[in-house]
């Protein structure tokens, strides 16, 4: 009798032990990486287009690699093999376990069609889309290589298809033929496949349960069936893509869950191609959006109606360091239902520094606690990923929500510390292209989301324009 309330007792002190373990485990902090806009470039690496088409995509890193190339690509240009071998290299150094890796979309290189045609005068599309392919292959297992057994939630970009640029092919070849990839070197969870290969395939969108903690969804968008580049055709399906985010936010809420939005393209102002043609201090009178009107409303509508369940949003796109908030009525002090952060980019492309994001957060919250920017000085001489900032200590908050983030751009406004550190990080601390002269364009897009609020609040603001 002693023998067994002894063995119950000692049970009992093992799950007690067991419990305590688990739920420290669960409730810690942890990480995981935010990168984006990586527009890997097979073509200026080195190495001819015909020796990738004639051997698999398993080899190219041997064949890259032994060319010895250490030099990056440079501004304006996009991620070649040294740049994007050390940015995971860097990366994975910093944080070899994540929890998970979000990834914003543009895998590909910018014109990568028009590049193959006229390197290989080849103009079939069973060429070009199994090189996008083979493409595709090279970049998702080589992160898979560095990333073993590390989700990576993807969304994707207007350069991802076999079709060009802002040409996604609804239940086209491209969707299905790169499904198989896609889930076995980023999605990897054999638990999702279902869920996965059930949208993916035909929309390029997907929502899939994070792996652990409490009831937390990840919902990946496929904005580029609502952009105003999209052909018309094919941005008819724009309604369909949004009436099945419409019944996956309703079922979320319906289940209690709360629900991570990832999208490449934003709603929202294109700022640069709204202030580009504009000298800085001039007024607007009408502001481009990267969705159609139509789409953008009904986006940002959703969004908002869904406030209790979106915790966060994370998009790309734009290749900066930035984030939108969403608010029911415009104004500088007006609460934010849902807030966005947009990751900046790996590809130098835009004139900013390659930067690449690694988060801290609550596992059973979800709640983004900091984050600490890392970047790849590009004009430096001796050319080395650094530490550029964290969140937390640069502008003195704690935490990335909706109230920390409607503070910051307030203080963009009313504060030169916080505007100065904004203008600084938002191409990762490159003078190339430099915001100093024409912040208030970006700052008035951080807020307004629509043509017609942006106008209003940039004319307001405009006069403000000049450098510090
Ligand atoms: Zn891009």
């Amino acid at each position: 009798m002693i023998k067994i309330y002894g063995s119950i007792k000692k049970s009992f002190l093992i799950l007690t032990i067991f419990l305590i373990l688990s739920s420290s485990f669960y409730s810690q902090s942890s990480t995981f990486l935010a990168i984006s806009d990586i527009h890997f470039d097979p073509f200026h690496s080195g190495v001819s287009v015909d020796t990738l088409v004639n051997s698999s995509y398993k080899e190219w890193d041997k064949i890259f690699h032994d060319l010895g190339n250490n030099q990056f690509n440079n501004y304006y240009e996009d991620s070649d093999y040294t740049l994007f071998t050390s940015f995971l290299k860097e990366m994975s150094a910093k944080s070899s376990k994540p929890d998970f890796i979000i990834f914003t979309g543009d895998f590909l290189v910018h014109h990568f069609l028009d590049t193959l045609y006229a390197l290989t005068n080849d103009y079939s599309s069973y060429a070009s889309n199994s090189f996008i392919h083979k493409t595709f292959g090279f970049i998702t297992s080589k992160i898979n290589r560095y990333f073993p057994h590390i989700p990576v939630f993807f969304a994707l970009g207007n350069n991802d298809s076999y079709t060009g640029d802002y040409n996604s092919v609804w239940n086209g070849a491209f969707f299905h033929q790169t499904s198989g990839l896609l889930f076995e070197n980023f999605i990897k969870d054999p638990k999702y496949k279902k869920e996965f290969l059930g949208t993916y395939p035909v929309s390029g969108c997907y929502s899939i349960p994070f792996p652990f903690g409490k009831a937390q969804r990840l919902i990946s968008l496929n904005a580029n069936f609502l952009s105003e580049k999209c052909p018309p055709n094919e941005g008819v399906h724009g309604k369909d893509v949004l009436d099945w985010l419409e019944a996956e936010l309703k079922a979320a809420r319906k289940n209690n869950e709360k629900v991570w939005l990832i999208t490449h393209i934003l709603p929202g102002i294109d700022v640069f191609d709204t202030m580009d043609p504009i000298n800085p201090g001039d007024k607007i009178s009408s502001a481009e959006l990267f969705l159609t009107d139509n789409y953008n409303d009904t986006l940002i509508a959703k969004i908002k109606n869904y406030s209790d369940v979106i915790t966060a949003c994370f998009g790309g796109h734009i290749h900066m360091d930035d984030f939108r908030l969403f608010k029911d009525k415009p104004g500088v002090k007006e609460p934010a239902s849902v807030f966005m952060h947009v990751t900046p980019s790996v590809s130098p492309k835009f004139g900013n520094n390659p930067a690449f994001q690694i988060f801290n957060y609550d596992r059973t919250t979800f709640e983004l606690l900091d984050y600490n920017s890392y970047y790849l000085d590009l004009a430096a001489i001796k050319k080395q990923w650094a530490h550029e900032y964290n969140f937390n200590n640069a502008y003195n908050q704690k935490g990335i929500n909706r109230k920390s983030l409607n503070q910051i751009f307030s203080d963009i406004l009313d504060d030169p510390a916080t505007r100065k550190n904004y203008i600084k990080f938002y191409p990762g601390k490159s003078s190339k292209s430099s915001i100093k002269s024409k912040w208030v364009g970006n700052w008035s897009g951080i807020n307004n989301l629509t043509d017609s609020n942006f106008v209003k609040m940039y004319n307001k603001n405009a006069a403000k324009n000049k450098p510090d």
